[in-house]
């Protein structure tokens, strides 16, 4: 029976932990005081409105196991080779000694406040989608003085596909979030306007075309393929917009009770601080895998392993599947 060190305690860290249990011994680190907590923070999860939180409480149970150890609130901050194992570092200088470790710290939202322009954290009104995440959990979206808002627009592609902000990749999932949240707000408040604004929108999973498709035919969501370009405060309270709108070529200046901005996937410090320690940052920051075709969750460095969104940016289904297949390559090649 060997030794595993799983750093993360998402869906990732917890699904590898889960089956690794059965043969190995586990300790399961995660730097929050609680597990899942990207989860915990969402309220349903596409395409079919699955509650999070019962996902979140199927994969706890997971975590029930004999050979599972977990370590809450304990930052793992160094990753090195130590004899033919691992020694892994926290931040207050204990040390784990592992024979195989596995990364698996995730992802984080890019920071809006770097795009100063759409003026996030400067106006009232302006928020991400994480911050209408958490208001559509709690069942109440409102504005900033605490009404059911009129208008509620969504720009996509904050802080991904940016030239200005450094991350030139598509984060994946933020089409399908959006065109989810205009659906919830919309059940919400069913006299709201609502406007997503869209460079293309990629709709790339299974479901995800037709969720699109209610959206705008039975939820009256109305798209508009355009870029924001400045978001400013109203005398009112409300937010000004500046856009264009690409398809008919016009200007377009309006007006919104919030404005959403749909916040794209970044390496987590954790992963970039992991990653460069162990010798596998890759592009972005985020952590290396040898080949996505059929090796993905090798890495360079021996008995070193990675699964989920620590690699790229991945919605909870696919990095469930990723670490399935992370758990299935580690007892291959270490049983
Ligand atoms: S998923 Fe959509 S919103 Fe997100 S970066 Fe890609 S194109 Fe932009």
């Amino acid at each position: 029976m060997s030794k595993i060190a799983i750093i993360g305690a998402g869906p990732a860290g917890i699904e590898v932990a889960s089956i690794l249990a059965k043969h190995h011994e586990i300790d399961l680190f995660e730097q929050e005081a609680a597990p899942l907590c990207n989860i915990r923070n969402k309220a349903l999860l596409f395409p079919d409105f699955t509650s999070a939180d019962e996902l979140a409480d199927q994969l706890m149970l997971k975590l029930e196991h004999p050979h599972i150890a977990t370590h809450y609130g304990v930052k793992i901050q160094d990753l090195r080779r130590d004899g033919s194992g691992w020694q892994l570092t926290d931040s207050a200088g204990n040390a784990y000694p592992a024979d195989y470790v596995v990364l698996a710290t995730g992802y984080e939202v890019f920071d809006a406040h770097k795009k100063e322009e759409l003026g996030y954290g400067i106006y009232p009104g302006i928020i991400t989608s994480l911050d209408l995440e958490k208001m559509i959990k709690t069942g109440k979206v409102t504005n900033t003085i605490g009404d059911p808002p009129k208008t509620v627009s969504f720009l996509q592609c904050v802080g991904s596909r940016d030239e200005k902000s450094g991350n030139h990749y598509c984060s994946k999932v933020c089409c399908v979030t959006a065109v989810k949240q205009a659906i919830e707000v919309r059940k919400l408040l069913p006299n709201t306007a609502i406007y997503v604004f869209y460079m293309d929108l990629r709709m790339w999973g299974q479901g995800f075309e037709e969720m699109y498709r209610t959206a705008q035919e039975q939820y009256g969501i109305n798209f508009v393929r355009g870029r924001i370009s400045e978001a400013a405060s109203t005398y009112d309270q409300r937010v000004q917009l500046k856009a264009e709108d690409t398809l008919m070529g016009l200007p377009l200046n309006m007006s919104t009770d919030l404005l959403v901005l749909m916040v794209g996937m970044c390496a987590s410090v954790g992963t970039k601080a992991l990653a460069q320690a162990a010798g596998i940052a890759g592009d972005y920051g985020f952590a290396q895998s040898v080949s996505e075709h059929l090796r993905d969750n090798l890495t360079e460095q021996e008995g070193l392993f990675v699964a989920g969104a620590c690699k790229r940016p991945m919605s909870v289904n696919d990095t469930i599947q990723d670490a399935r297949a992370a758990a299935i390559t580690i007892l291959e090649k270490i049983s």
